[in-house]
């Protein structure tokens, strides 16, 4: 954990490594906090890098110590195992010093991931006014406010901070099993807008940015999933503009060379969202997600 303290002013939580096998927000916030020794700090930073340390050190998603998702045990538990042990030091003593929390993700090793911002609504005018204005000063390409009842719902490290009354963001910045040098200056350069425009860091250099585009995810019955274990084969990448109807990709059964292939297609007009990296997937794996725009 390091900590940046400039005295009066307005706390900031930056967490990477949530998840073991998410790389790009790890290493933003190692240049965050290399930047933030060369600028002046006016409030609060606090940065961790490696969140789900056990999760980092193996290179997984999910701790080795318990099979923990850290991203699925808040507000954690202080008598439990130590995945959730870490879930309920942040909520317990890290919330409560902190006004705004960024928690970066990527798709990992299974995903790749359109770049987007998530955040939920907020509980009150005033919590949903500095959401708000948490998401413009991030300007990730695209943004997506959610009503928090998919993916994890109220079990995530962004969605507790929400309940603990914080303006919370969380990331994907792209994905696969390697880094995604798009996806960790996208991070870094939001991370600086944010802490320069809050005044934290109200020197430190943050490049310009489109305001960002407008997306709602679309319901989890539009997901593609793997109806059999097989090789998928994509025919949309992410970002691709889809219509209901339209081939999403096929599914070649194992073991069974000379069978139909399985094809895949959408039931929903969108964007795809997220496509899964792996070739091989087994019955139940998400395969394709989608997304769409809000218009104005
Ligand atoms: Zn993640």
């Amino acid at each position: 954990m390091i900590c940046i303290n400039g005295g009066e002013g307005r706390t900031v939580l930056l967490t990477a490594g949530t998840h073991g096998d998410e790389y790009e927000g790890q290493i933003a916030l190692r240049r965050i906090a290399h930047a933030l020794t060369q600028t002046k700090v006016k409030g609060r930073v606090i940065i961790l890098p490696e969140l789900n340390r056990p999760a980092v050190v193996a290179g997984r998603r999910n701790s080795p110590l318990d099979g923990g998702n850290l991203n699925r045990l808040f507000p954690g538990d202080a008598n439990s195992g130590p995945t959730s042990m870490i879930a309920n030091y942040v909520t317990e003593v890290l919330f409560p010093l902190a006004d705004y929390v960024l928690d970066l993700h990527s798709g990992g090793s299974s995903l790749d991931y359109m770049p987007v911002a998530l955040a939920h609504r907020g509980r009150t005018p005033q919590q949903a006014h500095q959401i708000a204005e948490l998401l413009d000063c991030f300007r990730a390409p695209n943004s997506i406010l959610t009503d928090g009842k998919g993916g994890g719902g109220a079990t995530t490290l962004y969605a507790s901070a929400v309940a603990h009354g914080l303006a919370a963001l969380t990331t994907e910045l792209g994905g696969g099993p390697g880094v995604s040098a798009a996806g960790t200056d996208l991070a870094e350069a939001g991370i600086r807008r944010v802490l320069r425009q809050l005044g934290i860091a109200p020197e430190i250099s943050a490049p310009e940015a489109k305001p960002s585009r407008r997306l709602r995810m679309l319901p989890p019955a539009t997901t593609i999933y793997s109806s059999s274990h097989g090789i998928f084969e994509p025919l949309v990448k992410v970002g691709d503009r889809v219509r209901s109807g339209e081939p999403a990709g096929y599914l070649h059964p194992l073991g069974r060379p000379l069978d139909e292939r399985t094809e895949l297609r959408f039931n929903a007009d969108g964007f795809v969202i997220f496509r899964r990296f792996p070739a091989l997937a087994a019955t139940g794996d998400a395969l394709c997600g989608l997304c769409a725009e809000i218009e104005e």
